[in-house]
């Protein structure tokens, strides 16, 4: 019994590390939209090279081969077959000066991603995955036309969508723009939404797009937030 518990636990750390191999590889189109995933990736490529550099060993390997150790009294190893998989990639036979030319490949493929997102990162990076056009005469007009709603009194997305008839989609992509460009003591203030089944208050929620669910009651009906601008 305590021998499946540790084989199981051996194929978790399987998993984990065929993971973690795939993060080293690809984390770089996750880190170039969230920050904190960036930091982590670049963490764990500086640990990447420093394993190979001194011929260390993974600690998930030593975990693994000891929990295989204590797994099976000589048996053979009889996991299922994606662990099985996983680790004969993991464990793959490359030529030491492959895999440091391969590691620069993919260190230099994460460089390009994370200097392109930070170049791009200063001019609303969030407008451009909307697929919305440059700052056209357009856009501007549409901005003032939802400050001018939205000093009158508060309306949601949905509301300002058919008052000036464009998608609640693009609402909230020109909201971050109006809270930038209101001059004070002029200022945008957001109502926050709330669970129509609870009354939780997403009261710490900054984002201009409803949350999809509860946090307290998993219910998914949620009153979205509501946008007005006032004088002071
Ligand atoms: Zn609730």
């Amino acid at each position: 019994m305590t021998g499946l518990i540790y084989r199981i636990a051996a194929d978790i750390v399987v998993a984990i590390h065929f993971g973690w191999i795939l993060f080293l590889i690809g984390g770089a189109f996750i880190g170039r939209r969230v920050r904190w995933v960036m930091w982590l990736h670049l963490g764990a490529l500086t640990y990447s090279v420093l394993l190979q550099l001194f011929s260390w060993i993974c600690p998930l390997t030593y975990l693994e081969f000891w929990l295989r150790s204590r797994s099976s009294s000589g048996r053979h190893y009889s996991g299922s077959f994606i662990v099985h998989y996983m680790e004969k990639l993991i464990y793959m036979e490359i030529p030491r000066g492959l895999l440091m030319i391969l590691t620069g490949v993919v260190i230099g493929t994460s460089a390009v991603v994370y200097y392109n997102a930070m170049r791009k990162a200063p001019a609303a990076p969030d407008r451009n995955r909307m697929g919305l056009p440059k700052d056209t005469t357009r856009e501007m007009t549409l901005r003032q036309l939802i400050m001018a709603e939205i000093e009158k009194g508060s309306m949601t997305a949905r509301d300002l969508s058919k008052a000036i008839r464009i998608s609640e989609k693009e609402v909230i992509a020109h909201m971050e723009h109006v809270a930038k460009s209101l001059h004070p003591p002029k200022r945008l203030i957001i109502e926050p939404p709330v669970c129509n089944k609870c009354g939780f208050v997403f009261s710490e929620r900054r984002r201009f797009t409803s949350p999809s669910r509860c946090p307290q009651c998993r219910h998914e009906g949620i009153a979205p937030p509501a946008f007005r601008i006032v004088p002071a």
